[in-house]
């Protein structure tokens, strides 16, 4: 229902809860970064349940909550539950550093949390640490295995390979993936702020022949989750690999997705500017057709796509910004 000027269908819609996050991994938050969105300006539960709500009445059933670390917002099971409720929302997922996630997963997923995804750069302690700013290895895998304890199937791990740092920790990511049942992902850094610019990130196409050929991979036509991830298998299912590759390989033409800003700011694209502000709208009092009509406005101005190649330097939000 949701269309936009290229034929693609919108039907799936990333939500900030928050820009803070308690970690500094060096392709995404500058370190002593203290710029963040005021509290008075953070949408409040009710303001993002009547945004979700409308987008799913135009046919967005796909909510992901994200940030900044998402964790991090007071009471997020309560808003969980807020969402879940909603008639047309049939997927309700989750993007985390994995910090909170041992003292959280319980309440996620009584509150309706259907899936979860975790960021996690290497398994080896002094890595996590100089990678995120955070000797958090450890709390990460407890909140791992707790969240799986607590029923939550087919996790995926999110990792972002960087050159001559984390890329000789792909092979043991797989390996501990396959042994506890989570699906590893691979994702090139893109050129968002200054941080994602210096970032050393890997081509992740040219990396696949020798990936696969060492564990036996082969493409796989599963589609987990309906994102841009590309999945590769073993023979036995045992072993999961998906490539998420905005770099060598942009899937921009298959877009389905718009980001939703912890302060009500639309996005349309990570890579550009397009956007639209929900806030104004809602704090005075609009209606829901208004509502509705200010959603199908944005989605007119959704570009075509990004232009991490060609212009490098154009996005100067960094990741938690407008939400990963
Ligand atoms: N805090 C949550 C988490 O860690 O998953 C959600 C937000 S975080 C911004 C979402 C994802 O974006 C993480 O997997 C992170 O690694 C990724 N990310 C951040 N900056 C990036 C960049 N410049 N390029 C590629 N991925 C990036």
């Amino acid at each position: 229902m949701l269309r936009d000027r290229f034929g693609r269908s919108i039907d799936y819609l990333r939500l900030s809860v928050t820009d803070r996050c308690d970690l500094r991994c060096s392709y995404c938050i500058p370190k002593g970064f203290k710029n963040f969105e005021e509290p008075a300006n953070w949408l409040g539960f009710a303001e993002i349940q009547r945004v979700v709500a409308a987008f799913a009445r135009l046919g967005c059933h796909r909510i992901r909550l994200t940030g900044g670390e998402p964790l991090l917002r007071r009471n997020l099971p309560e808003l969980i539950g807020m969402l879940a409720s909603l008639p047309g929302v049939d997927d309700l997922s989750l993007s985390t550093n994995g910090t909170q996630l041992a003292t959280q997963a319980g309440a996620l997923k009584a509150a309706g949390l259907q899936r979860l995804n975790v960021s996690l750069d290497s398994l080896r302690r002094d890595c996590v640490a100089s990678i995120s700013g955070s000797d958090s290895l450890q709390q990460v895998l407890q909140g791992l295995s707790v969240a799986r304890d607590a029923g939550f199937a087919s996790i995926k791990i999110n990792m972002v390979p960087l050159a001559g740092i984390n890329d000789r920790d792909i092979d043991a990511m797989l390996a501990y993936c396959k042994a506890h049942g989570f699906i590893l992902r691979l994702i090139e850094a893109m050129p968002m702020g200054h941080t994602g610019q210096q970032a050393d990130g890997l081509d992740l196409s040219q990396l696949l022949s020798s990936l696969s050929q060492r564990h036996g991979l082969t493409p796989s036509a599963v589609s987990l989750g309906g994102g841009p991830a590309r999945y590769w298998q073993s023979q036995d299912g045992s072993c999961t690999l998906g490539l998420i590759t905005p770099m060598s390989q942009h899937f921009c033409a298959s877009c389905n997705r718009v980001r939703l800003s912890v302060d009500g700011t639309l996005y349309m694209c990570l890579g550009q500017e397009e956007k639209l502000e929900l806030r104004p709208l809602l704090r005075a009092g609009c209606s829901d057709a208004e509502l509705e009509a200010a959603i199908r406005t944005a989605i007119e101005l959704k570009p075509e796509r990004h232009e991490f190649q060609q212009q490098p330097q154009q996005i100067m939000r960094f990741m938690s910004m407008t939400g990963g």
